[in-house]
């Protein structure tokens, strides 16, 4: 099967700081992956570790340094340009930001029926548009002639959702979808994507930094930190079983049912991440419980251990995945 999505190297660099004085930080260093049609690909991690950047260079808002995005490979019926505007749709954090607070959602659905050419009359656009609203649990009646205001956090992120789906694309980017919506329904919104993912065989790039929906949605998972993939495989693999300390510290962060139990290394970051960005060999060095020597003098490459990749000097002595593609 052809990759729906395939990243090879991407790579982001900013300059920050002065002409006299300026850092070169690698924002997304080297960053390769692919994902399927009908499958979820979740891309984890703190904020300031690069998926957003990722998400941003794939959506084509942001131009990669280097390095290459291949959207649906082989798929030569696909203009460049229609893919990026129908065949990849974002949805993003904060779903009130997403709409004008003056003006009717409905506009915004009716406007992307007409920029698309998706319906020929008002009731075949309200046909298609009743019909996307349902398959994320609302209908037109419930939107019809409301303002943002009138909704909640949920309701328009279903909207927002909606909206991506009147073009039928083969790939959703969720940027940290359910992070502004209450606890109480962001679980129903990550079973919509659930669903989608199973009846439309969507593909679905997840970016989060919440694991436990990250386990929930299955599918591969990538956790970055600072520009790099740290750890790579089936999402219920690496978090259950964690081989990357990172993986490992920021698995033991998420909350558990346990109200005895408390949050255990809840990471502070704002500080250290240029220093940590700046930094010779392993990223996580000033971090990591089981550091060694060789990780602040030398980057570790990434290894295959049991079908999962991990960056670490403690697997050094597996495979190298470059070896292996080689
Ligand atoms: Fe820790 Fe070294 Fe592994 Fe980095 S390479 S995660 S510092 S053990």
């Amino acid at each position: 099967m052809q990759p729906i999505l395939e990243v090879r190297n991407l790579t982001k660099v900013f300059h920050r700081g002065s002409l006299l004085a300026r850092d070169r930080i690698v924002a997304v260093d080297s960053v390769s992956f692919a994902m399927q049609r009908g499958e979820v690909f979740t891309l984890a991690g703190e904020s300031g570790c690069g998926k957003t950047t990722t998400a941003r260079m794939i959506l084509g808002f942001e131009q990669p340094t280097s390095g290459e995005i291949i959207y649906e490979k082989n798929q030569e019926r696909w203009h460049p340009k229609i893919w990026f505007s129908q065949r990849i749709q974002a949805v993003f954090q904060n779903p009130f930001e997403t709409f004008n607070p003056l003006r009717k959602v409905e506009g915004y659905l009716f406007e992307t029926v007409r920029n698309y050419g998706l319906a020929r009359s008002r009731a075949e656009a309200v046909e298609l548009i009743n019909a996307k609203l349902e398959a994320v649990g609302l209908n037109y009646g419930e939107v019809e002639g409301r303002y943002p205001s009138e909704f909640s956090g949920g309701q328009l992120q279903r909207i927002s959702i909606a909206r991506s789906l009147l073009v039928d694309p083969a790939l959703l980017i969720a940027d940290e979808p359910v992070s502004m919506v209450d606890a109480s329904i962001r679980m129903s919104i990550v079973n919509l994507f659930r669903r989608l993912r199973d009846e439309l065989n969507m593909g679905i790039l997840y970016i989060t930094h919440d694991l436990a929906t990250a386990y929930y949605l299955g599918g591969q998972i990538a956790v970055m930190f600072r520009g790099n993939i740290m750890e790579m495989g089936p999402a219920q693999e690496v978090l259950i079983n964690p081989r990357h300390p990172y993986t490992q510290l920021l698995r033991e962060s998420i909350p558990e049912a346990d109200p005895d139990r408390k949050w255990q290394g809840r990471i502070s970051i704002a500080e250290t991440e240029q220093e940590e960005y700046l930094r010779t060999g392993c990223k996580f060095a000033g971090r990591c419980p089981q550091v060694m020597d060789i990780c602040k003098k030398q980057v570790p490459d990434l290894v295959d251990v049991e079908g999962v990749q991990v960056k670490c000097h403690l697997y050094a002595e597996q495979k190298s995945v470059r070896e292996e593609v080689s």
